[in-house]
């Protein structure tokens, strides 16, 4: 059984964690391929190596955007034979995956949060409705095609490394793939992680009526992402890239806080597997409260120079 798993990786070569992550989880799953696009692999096969990579299939730098990776991806898994490709839960991911399922013929099941060999079936295991629900996906094609929510796995080192063996591939992307113009707007750096794979989120919503800087304090002092409910989106007190929800970026911190966030259905569909949940509300009765870990019924504003203080506080203690 091998697994190819889809390496991203920042320009400077560095796989983002969300990669050595997805290693993790197919390690068990059988041998364990990387795809590479681009230029970088060399400086990180020590890494890949400690992660217990055998082969990495490197990729031309042009196949980059979905529809051309999606078509990349079929031809290295079908000269792999791979039953099982493995990608990162992002908006990319998740488009580059649907291309591949098509191409391939095969199952493809998003936001997985474990994957898992039982009796030789492929289980999949995801939350739905809201987090209200966990559910268990049989794979009953010869292949499949999974997304993995990021922080659902910790990247761990193999137990013995591998010399992983690179293979350069060249592949003709089709006409169609190439009739789509892809343009790339950088966003302004703002020095914070990627909002996406972020270990820590904290999330600004309507309580915080415009006064941003309490909740990115804070979530600098944890090295987190700043996410915005739809409210905070609309109102333009942080752009729309930020909003996490059903309809904004789908997030899986390990620590997610809500602050002046009420938890609507509609935004715990897009948090609905973070790891623990915190919740900054005036209002006891507010519906976070009901799936929040840790729960602060008060004034943000109070709240949250309070925290920071201590947080400032235990730092310089350590
Ligand atoms: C089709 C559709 C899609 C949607 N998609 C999304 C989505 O992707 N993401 C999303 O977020 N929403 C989405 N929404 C909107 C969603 O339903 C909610 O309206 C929205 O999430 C509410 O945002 P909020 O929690 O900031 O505001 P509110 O619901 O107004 O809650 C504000 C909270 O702040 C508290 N508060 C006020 N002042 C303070 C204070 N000083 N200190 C502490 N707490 C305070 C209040 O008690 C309240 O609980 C969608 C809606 C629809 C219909």
């Amino acid at each position: 059984m091998t697994t190819l798993v889809l390496l991203d990786h920042d320009d400077d070569g560095t796989p983002r964690p969300a990669a050595l992550e997805l290693v993790t989880a197919a390690r068990p799953l059988g041998e364990v391929h990387g795809v590479w696009v681009g230029d970088g692999l060399d400086a990180a096969l020590p890494g890949l190596a400690d992660a217990g990579v055998l082969i990495v299939h490197r990729l031309p730098a042009d196949v980059w955007w979905p529809a051309a990776l999606a078509e990349a991806l079929h031809a290295v898994r079908s000269a792999t034979g791979a039953d099982l490709v493995l990608l990162a839960s992002t908006s990319e991911g998740k488009e580059v995956a649907a291309g591949l399922a098509v191409l391939d013929g095969a199952a493809v099941v998003t936001d997985a949060e474990r994957v898992e060999r039982v009796e030789g079936a492929l289980r999949v295991t995801k939350s739905v409705l809201a987090g209200t629900w966990v559910s268990t996906v049989e794979v009953t094609s010869p292949v499949a095609v999974v997304t993995l929510e990021p922080n659902a796995v910790r990247a761990e080192p193999a137990a013995a490394p591998s010399s992983p063996q690179v293979v350069d591939v060249q592949v003709a992307v089709s006409e169609l793939a190439r009739s789509v113009t892809v343009v790339r707007t950088p966003r302004q750096a703002t020095g914070r992680p990627d909002l996406a794979t972020a270990d820590v989120v904290v999330v600004a919503g309507r309580g915080v009526d415009g006064h941003l800087s309490p909740v990115e304090e804070l979530a600098d002092l944890l090295g987190g992402a700043v996410g915005a409910t739809r409210v905070v989106a609309d109102e333009g007190w942080l752009p729309r890239e930020q909003q996490v929800g059903q309809t904004g970026v789908a997030v899986a911190p390990r620590l997610y806080i809500g602050v002046g966030v009420s938890g609507a259905v509609h935004h715990r569909g897009g948090m609905q597997s973070a790891g623990t949940v915190v919740a900054v509300n005036s209002d006891p009765d507010a519906p976070i409260f009901e799936f929040a870990d840790y729960g602060i019924v008060g004034d943000l504003f109070d709240v949250l120079p309070a925290l920071t203080a201590e947080l400032r506080r235990l730092r310089e203690l350590a």
